[in-house]
């Protein structure tokens, strides 16, 4: 039986060479893109196996599962966690205090509560905007001509720190158009915020897509610890 350990330092590897191959393809550099490793279902002792094999990023997608297995990690203070999931308006305050990134801001009703659970926890509170690249609001996102009003509540808030965008391709078509919508919006966006400059885009099946489009944060999961589906 193979270790945990080396199932997940292969899984590693191999996002590594992809993100690699894609960053050669596009002409960028590998350090413009960071990896955060999508735990979410996956138990902490996964995420301390992370952490000693060097990852500084993880996500996250339920306040309830993030504040139980946070709990449990000794890793933590060297983590960086972001939370990629649906933000219920009556949880934003508690996402706030045990995350450290929250990637899925899609209206502007969300904006005070973050900022008082970053107020309470005693940290900022870094903040993506997700735009919707397919319009089905089920999805989340908001539509890419409310994200600048979303933004611009953000950046007034006390204890908020506003990063750049968010988003998730489409479920049909192709991710790279997507992809490209999110840059143009992401141009727009440093027109009025200029250090808001993160894009946050690419999963396990379309990464190479989004580091063709700019993506600065790949969000993986899959890739590294093997299927969710196989959990109980
Ligand atoms: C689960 C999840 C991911 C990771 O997806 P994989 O296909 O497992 O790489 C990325 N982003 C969000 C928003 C997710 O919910």
């Amino acid at each position: 039986m193979t270790d945990r350990v080396d199932e997940l330092r292969a899984g590693l590897a191999a996002v590594h060479d992809r993100v690699t191959t894609a960053c050669a393809a596009a002409g960028r550099d590998l350090d413009e893109v960071r990896v955060i490793v999508v735990t979410k279902r996956f138990p902490a002792s996964d995420v301390d196996l992370l952490a000693g094999l060097g990852v500084t990023d993880v996500g996250e997608n339920t306040e309830q599962e993030t504040r139980a297995k946070y709990a449990e990690v000794a890793a933590r203070p060297t983590l960086t966690v972001h939370f990629v999931g649906r933000v219920q308006s009556n949880k934003a305050a508690r996402i706030a205090t045990v995350a450290d990134v929250v990637h899925s801001v899609d209206r502007a009703k969300l904006v005070a509560g973050l900022d008082r659970g970053a107020e309470q926890a005693g940290h900022r509170l870094g903040v993506l905007v997700q735009v919707s690249l397919d319009g089905d609001p089920g999805r989340g996102g908001a539509p890419a001509d409310e994200v600048l009003a979303v933004a611009d509540r953000v950046a007034e808030a006390g204890h908020l720190d506003l990063r750049g965008l968010m988003a998730v391709a489409p479920l049909a078509g192709d991710p790279r158009a997507a992809f490209a919508r999110l840059r143009e919006t992401s141009e727009r966006l440093r027109r009025s915020h200029r250090a808001a400059g993160w894009i946050s885009a690419g999963m396990s099946a379309d990464l190479e897509a989004a580091v063709a489009e700019g993506a600065t944060h790949l969000r993986v999961g899959t890739a590294i610890l093997g299927s969710r589906s196989s959990l109980g």
